[in-house]
């Protein structure tokens, strides 16, 4: 067998046994992965924006999916148009950004220390594009926007564009109050839910997302169950068209179609399942939250803590145990307890397999914190779930 072939059966192997809690990732379905590493993953299409003739031969079956996947997507969101090309949330917003800002434009942006996306800095997106982006003024504490703050900035400086979404992500934003600015500024307002298309899907958050937004982009495989890439959802017929130019041969170059079809067989079992899904998520991070806070595990935002499938570890809390956010994340880890090394807890792939317990799950975590050996009940635990998708 090749070695390589070996280390993924390792891999497999391991992360079935592990409880995985991290933010950024979910569990794809036997049938997504099917898809996934169909003979699809070989071949190309490309249908051109003005001939609507393909490049490639073969094609059919594949531009069948495509049309159905966007149609999904267009239901799941209550949007006009989607875009399921993007190969991740990061090249939906390359694509989207470059559609509507001109060099030497300026945007509005939530900062990294209030919880926003690494990709906002300056020497990341706006500085490949000739950008400018201003963070946002933002209560830390209460996770709302500065909105007194907000239309100063934007007075001053000008910007032509606001951008929303973060990466520790609890809370949903004033859209109203968003659209009132844009309105009286002339700002696009494009909201990036990489973190949270799987909650918007299944209306367990943000539900006016798409009605007060210009463009809804995010990732496919957070918690949304999908496949790794990206969608964009937009009622703006010109700029659907713009961003669709904006992709192929600007930010990527083929679109992965066996990806497009895992993602089309998620989003069948979304529009099945993900309201149900959705609200489990949302109730387990608040449970969750509350069990760890009782057990002395600090949980940021408290009391509500959170309104997404992510918790936000208290450093200063975890300091008492002489642990940070790596060694935090160390220790569970050698107990088969998978969070990532930047504080955050996520609900999202537990919710998808069915598991509830929060004070049992809170439990497991305190244990190890406190050097007691929980692997073999963590692997109990996993191997006991059950899920009609798994
Ligand atoms: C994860 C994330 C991205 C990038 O998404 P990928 O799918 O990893 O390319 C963009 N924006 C935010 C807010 C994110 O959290």
């Amino acid at each position: 067998m090749s070695e390589i072939l070996k280390l993924v059966k390792k891999f497999d192997e391991y992360r079935s046994k592990c409880l995985n809690l991290q933010a950024s990732e979910n569990i794809m379905s036997r049938d997504a992965r099917a898809a996934l590493g169909s003979g699809m993953a070989s071949r190309y299409s490309h249908v051109d924006h003005e001939t609507h003739e393909n490049s490639y031969g073969g094609t059919s079956i594949i531009e069948e999916i495509e049309e159905s996947v966007k149609r999904m997507a267009s239901k799941l969101y209550r949007s006009k148009y989607a875009e399921v090309r993007p190969i991740g949330g990061h090249v939906a917003l390359e694509s989207t950004l470059i559609s509507i800002l001109k060099k030497g434009d300026s945007f509005l942006y939530i900062d990294e220390k209030d919880g926003g996306y690494p990709g906002y800095r300056q020497d990341m997106i706006p500085g490949m594009f000739g950008f400018t982006g201003i963070p946002i003024p933002y209560f830390y504490d209460r996770q709302e926007i500065d909105f007194y703050g907000l239309e100063k900035v934007v007075k001053e400086k000008k910007p032509r564009a606001i951008v929303l979404g973060q990466s520790a992500f609890v809370k949903e934003y004033d859209l109203g109050r968003i659209n009132e600015i844009a309105w009286n500024y002339d700002l696009k307002v494009v909201y990036d839910g990489s973190h949270v298309m799987g909650l918007i899907a299944g209306k367990g958050f943000q539900t006016d997302a798409i009605f007060r937004s210009d463009v809804l982009l995010g990732s496919t495989h957070k918690t949304f169950f999908g496949p790794q890439g990206g969608i964009i959802l937009t009622n703006d017929g010109d700029l659907i068209n713009r961003i669709s130019e904006n992709m192929i041969w600007k930010t990527m170059d083929n679109y992965h179609p066996s990806r497009l079809a895992a993602l089309g067989v998620s989003m069948e079992e979304m529009l099945a399942t993900g309201e149900e899904y959705a609200s489990a998520v949302v109730r387990n991070s608040r449970n969750l939250g509350k069990a760890l806070n009782d057990l002395k595990i600090g949980i940021k935002f408290n009391p509500w803590f959170s309104f997404t499938h992510q918790l936000i570890v208290d450093e200063k809390s975890i300091s008492r145990r002489s642990l940070d956010r790596i060694s935090f994340s160390k220790t569970l880890e050698k107990n088969r307890i998978i969070v990532d090394r930047d504080g955050r807890i996520g609900t999202s792939e537990i919710s998808r397999l069915g598991l509830h317990d929060m004070d049992m799950v809170g439990e497991l975590i305190n244990k190890a914190l406190s050097n007691e050996e929980v692997t073999k009940e963590v692997t109990d635990l996993v191997s006991g779930l059950q899920s009609k998708y798994w």
